[in-house]
């Protein structure tokens, strides 16, 4: 347990200015006890900690050689390049996992949603280097893994097998795959999956990057098995493009039937697919995540992990500029994560995790807008960052 921190003057989601007391690792009431550590926050915006709700840490290049990227233009062409790069590169799951937490630590990342791949040549060995660095690391960022089957589950005899080992190894989450196109076989693909989930009485994350009609089936049929199975809340579509390409009354329906069942669905500003209808989505009271997918790998060149950024591409996707819009894709990068990944005690309520992330910045828009980097990042009442800079007993964590 830590010492009572008080945090003076931080403007928590922006609102009016408060002192924060943290006990115990808990936002608790001020009391008569001095506090070991006193930090003036100046006005700062506090938000609880960021929330990556999709990400890939067992494939980042982060911190190694740049990879020249001469990958085809189709998500065939990528998943083989990735299978290559995991034989060719050396990619260390563990170490690779380890080095894009800590490096999105500074900008105040305190809980990561993994897919980790699963598939009939590596096995569960991504599964258990992820494993590895959740429990290394646990006293500084929760790390949630999903069992992803990026290769393919039914068209790949023994997938599923080893996506039930990886279960049994320590996965947090069962992961899917676009049932139609990759599977060929949508309703076996969900059965099989639901089934997964059910037996090990874990959630589902999946990924869903078809199309119009063919996305909006499968929407349909996940729509269907969450609701018979009872598993409101426990379920989350990631990416569901589709969304983005129906004729308003079906977009308007099916948006409302995935937040009836309280499926989730995240969705990254992806710049080469249809942009969401974030607005609508909001007003039918979908739950709504984010995360930066894949960061510095084979799929993708770029990204750095930051959730703040990750508001911005966000709100730049979907020709947002006003402050209220703004204020809201800060939401999906914080709160909405907090609910679809499944978070306890995450807010500034007496009670909650003493979790937080101060920006220098006058309102929350324009934090998101300028996305400050000198953040100061506090987890469970311990101080993780001051101005932009890891405390030094982390700088060789990774
Ligand atoms: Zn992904």
């Amino acid at each position: 347990m830590t010492a009572d921190i008080l945090i003076r003057n931080a403007r928590p989601f922006g609102g009016a200015p408060v002192d924060l007391v943290i006990r115990d690792g808990r936002f608790a009431v001020p009391g008569a006890n001095r506090p070991t550590l006193e930090i003036d926050a100046g006005g700062q915006i506090a938000l609880p900690g960021l929330v990556e709700a999709h990400t890939h840490l067992d494939k980042t290049l982060v911190g190694m050689d740049w990879f020249e990227n001469r990958v085809g233009p189709t998500r065939n062409d990528r998943i083989l390049a990735d299978r290559k790069a995991k034989r060719e590169l050396g990619i260390d799951a563990r170490r690779q996992s380890a080095r894009q937490a800590m490096q999105t630590l500074k900008y105040g990342v305190l809980h990561i949603r993994s897919h980790v791949d699963v598939d009939t040549e590596i096995g569960i060995a991504n599964i258990e280097g992820v494993i590895a660095t959740r429990e290394a690391l646990r006293d500084l960022v929760d790390i949630q893994i999903v069992a992803f089957p990026q290769s393919g589950m039914l068209p790949r005899a023994g997938t599923l097998e080893l996506m039930d080992d990886a279960m049994r190894a320590g996965a947090d989450i069962v992961g899917g795959i676009d049932p139609a196109s990759i599977e060929r076989d949508p309703v076996r693909h969900l059965d099989a999956i639901f089934a997964l989930s059910q037996r090990h009485g874990k959630p589902l994350d999946i990924h869903l990057h078809e199309l119009a009609d063919l996305g909006a089936f499968c929407l349909e049929l996940i729509v269907e098995r969450t609701r018979a199975l009872s598993m409101q809340g426990r379920v989350t579509v990631s990416h569901g493009y589709c969304l983005g390409m129906l004729e308003p009354n079906r977009q308007r329906a099916l948006i409302e039937a995935l937040a009836a069942e309280r499926i989730a669905v995240m969705t990254v500003g992806s710049p080469s697919a249809p942009a969401l209808p974030l607005r609508l989505m909001r007003e039918c009271g979908l739950i709504v995540c984010s995360g930066s997918d894949g960061i510095q790998g084979t799929w993708e060149p770029w990204g750095n992990g930051d959730m703040l950024e990750r508001a911005k591409y966000l709100a730049q996707r979907n020709g947002m500029t006003n402050d209220a819009d703004l204020t809201e894709t800060a939401r999906i990068c914080t709160f909405g994560g907090a609910e679809a990944i499944g978070l306890d005690g995450y807010g500034f309520t007496e009670g909650d995790f003493g979790d937080l992330v101060l920006v220098p910045a006058q309102t929350l828009a324009q934090a998101v807008a300028l996305t400050p980097q000198a953040r100061t990042v506090i987890r469970r009442g311990r101080v993780l960052a001051r101005d932009g800079i890891l405390s030094g007993d982390l700088l060789h964590v990774a």
